[in-house]
């Protein structure tokens, strides 16, 4: 992958079409607005994040529409839709200040969720994925983010407890050590189910218990074990 340039690239960009320009971003956010995100935080976070500077250099043009696109090694950046979505449910009752995530892909939604919340986490199994993502976030300058190469079903138990914890790859079921690293009341969102059966679930972790909530149906990439 080329060097993706700075965080001001835009109207005056490769393309010369402005398909990476504030404008594309903003068509964006208004598509998001009338598909039903109605968090302005979040909104206010996708509006200004440069979603090209996290897919390569010939897909920038696309990182605006509303889907999902490849980033290599057969996984995906997730689409903007169900970013916004997931960081809105995780931000309903407050913001979660220690958040970990599993699936750093491209990095986009640890960008965007790093905007909002204090410290953020981030465990990702592909090392090359982990490598480019964290040259992202050098690039932008964001230092709340930390990030670890390691099969994301253990965790990060060092860090434990979170007060949210967000799944960007779809297992079966969730991986049990995922629990017991929420701390009480804490939340936990994930895409659960086989392929073209998926559901987006919400857990809190409960005095008696997990209380789960079916939130609706989604497409992600597998959660794999192991590492590469
Ligand atoms: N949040 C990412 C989505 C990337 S797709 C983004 O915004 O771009 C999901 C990612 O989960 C892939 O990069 C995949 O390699 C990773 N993944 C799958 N199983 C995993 C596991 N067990 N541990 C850590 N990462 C995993």
């Amino acid at each position: 992958m080329k060097p993706t340039g700075s965080l001001t690239r835009g109207a005056g960009d490769a393309q010369g079409l402005g398909m990476t320009s504030q404008r594309a971003r903003d068509r964006l956010v208004m598509r998001l607005r009338e598909e039903g995100i109605r968090d302005l935080r979040v909104l206010d976070v996708m509006r200004k994040l440069p979603r090209h500077l996290f897919v390569d250099e010939a897909l920038a043009s696309r990182a605006y529409e509303d889907t999902a696109l490849p980033i290599g090694h057969g996984q995906t950046i997730s689409q903007p839709w169900i970013v916004a979505r997931m960081t809105a449910v995780l931000l309903e009752g407050g913001v979660p200040q220690r958040v970990l995530e599993i699936g750093t892909g491209s990095g986009y939604q640890a960008a965007v969720l790093a905007s909002l919340v204090p410290e953020l986490f981030t465990v990702e199994r592909i090392e090359e994925l982990l490598r480019q993502a964290r040259r992202r976030f050098r690039q932008m300058k964001i230092g709340n983010i930390r990030s670890r190469h390691d099969d994301g079903a253990l965790g990060w138990s060092a860090e434990a407890p979170f007060d949210a914890i967000i799944l960007t790859a779809a297992g079966e079921i969730v991986p049990q050590e995922l629990f017991a690293q929420l701390r009480p009341g804490g939340v936990l969102l994930a895409p659960v189910g086989p392929s073209g059966q998926q559901q987006l679930v919400r857990m809190r972790a409960g005095a008696d218990g997990v209380e789960t909530e079916v939130l609706g149906p989604v497409s992600f990439v597998p959660l794999l074990g192991g590492l590469a």
